[in-house]
């Protein structure tokens, strides 16, 4: 049996009906960038983020940029947040002018830990990005008393968690500015590159539309220097199709996610996810933690299971980061996970058969050694 990490033909086929006539229209009727596609997006998007604004941007990072912009992040501010992230987290907070500042993450669920934040603030910092990691959400009330205590900006890196909830809101729309990703392996993916922000606030919103747009209201007058940072009229289409379903795909990812669950809390040596009470998963990724991580990966791969690592190396240890000054030891929670965790296919149409297979192959290898 082979077993993809993810599948997108499988998902492309339940919608083909729908891609292939609005991509005919689309050309036929020459409408690539806005338009109609992109505002009903934007406003479908925002409604099912609880958001009063939607706005749709180049990508994920695009989104964390102009957000950040938008918040008045900019030279010499320190933002803080994880090194258990994909580097767009923290590349978008130097490319304003400012720093990334890490702080550790909780052992059980992998996001910020929230006890570790006060420690790290200093009279440089203005942000803090808590990243909803795998689908889960991070815990923002801790987060958003000690913002409102120190006048720091929020914004929710939510690239993986699509619909997810915190305490019953939806992911994204906590902060003062979500932003999303719609990489095509994302929850919601276009088939090319994609992102949104969604906020409640009128002004970043009116602020994002002028920066991702060269700065301008009115064509060829420019309030500022912005981006060309627009989402594709295509993409805002094939969004629209699968924002319907949205909702079905993360159900039925649950689904699976409890499937494995059950199947692999009977294997000694292994590690399931930990889902916070406050906390409802969109699963965007399923990561198991285990000692002999490099071992049962070959192993899985030797079986025709394929598998990724979210991810292999801290950011606070990467090359692009020396000049931070950080060293091994610094984050020793976010380090050792590094070396343990495993994410396991994952996607909506996963079959039973094959999560069942899995968890064979997984208690054959932690049995055996
Ligand atoms: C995917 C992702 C991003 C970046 O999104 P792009 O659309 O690839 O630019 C940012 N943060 C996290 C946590 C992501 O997973």
């Amino acid at each position: 049996m082979q077993v993809p990490f993810l599948d997108l033909k499988a998902q492309y086929q339940q919608i083909q009906k729908e891609v292939l006539p609005m991509i005919t229209d689309a050309m036929t009727n020459g409408a690539f960038v806005g338009g109609p596609q992109v505002a009903g997006f934007e406003s479908e998007f925002a409604a099912f983020c609880d958001s009063k604004y939607g706005i749709g941007v180049g990508s994920g990072t695009d989104a964390l940029r102009f957000a950040l912009i938008a918040a008045g992040v900019g030279e010499s501010d320190e933002v803080i947040t994880v090194s258990n992230t994909f580097i767009a987290t923290t590349e978008v907070i130097t490319q304003v002018g400012g720093t990334p500042v890490f702080v550790d993450i909780d052992p059980q669920t992998y996001n910020i830990d929230v006890t570790k934040i006060e420690s790290a603030i200093t009279g440089k910092t203005r942000a803090i990005i808590p990243v909803h990691l795998y689908g889960q959400p991070a815990d923002m009330d801790p987060i958003l008393e000690i913002a409102e205590e120190r006048n720091l900006v929020v914004i929710e890196d939510a690239c993986q968690a699509h619909g997810a909830l915190y305490k019953n809101k939806k992911a994204g729309s906590i902060a003062a500015a979500g932003c999303f990703s719609f990489y095509p392996g994302k929850n919601l993916g276009a088939y090319g590159e994609g992102g949104a922000v969604v906020t409640q606030n009128e002004n970043i919103n009116a602020k994002i539309r002028m920066i991702r747009d060269h700065g301008q209201r009115e064509k060829y007058f420019h309030e500022i220097e912005g981006y060309n940072g627009r989402l594709d009229a295509i993409q805002a289409g094939i969004l629209r199709i699968k924002l319907k379903r949205l909702s079905t795909w993360n159900q039925a990812r649950r689904e699976n996610a409890s499937y494995y669950n059950e199947v692999l809390s009977r294997i000694p040596g292994v590690t399931i996810p930990v889902i916070a009470d406050f906390a409802t998963s969109v699963y965007h990724l399923f990561v198991i933690l285990v000692d002999d991580r490099g071992g049962l990966q070959q192993f899985l791969n030797q079986k025709g299971i394929a598998t990724g690592l979210h991810y292999p190396q801290p950011l606070h240890l990467q090359k692009a980061y020396k000049y931070l000054g950080y060293r091994k030891g610094d984050l020793p929670v976010t380090e050792i996970s590094a070396e343990r965790l495993l994410s396991l296919p994952m996607y909506p149409e996963l079959l039973r058969e094959q999560i069942e297979y899995v968890a064979e192959v997984i208690n054959e290898f932690m049995t055996k050694n």
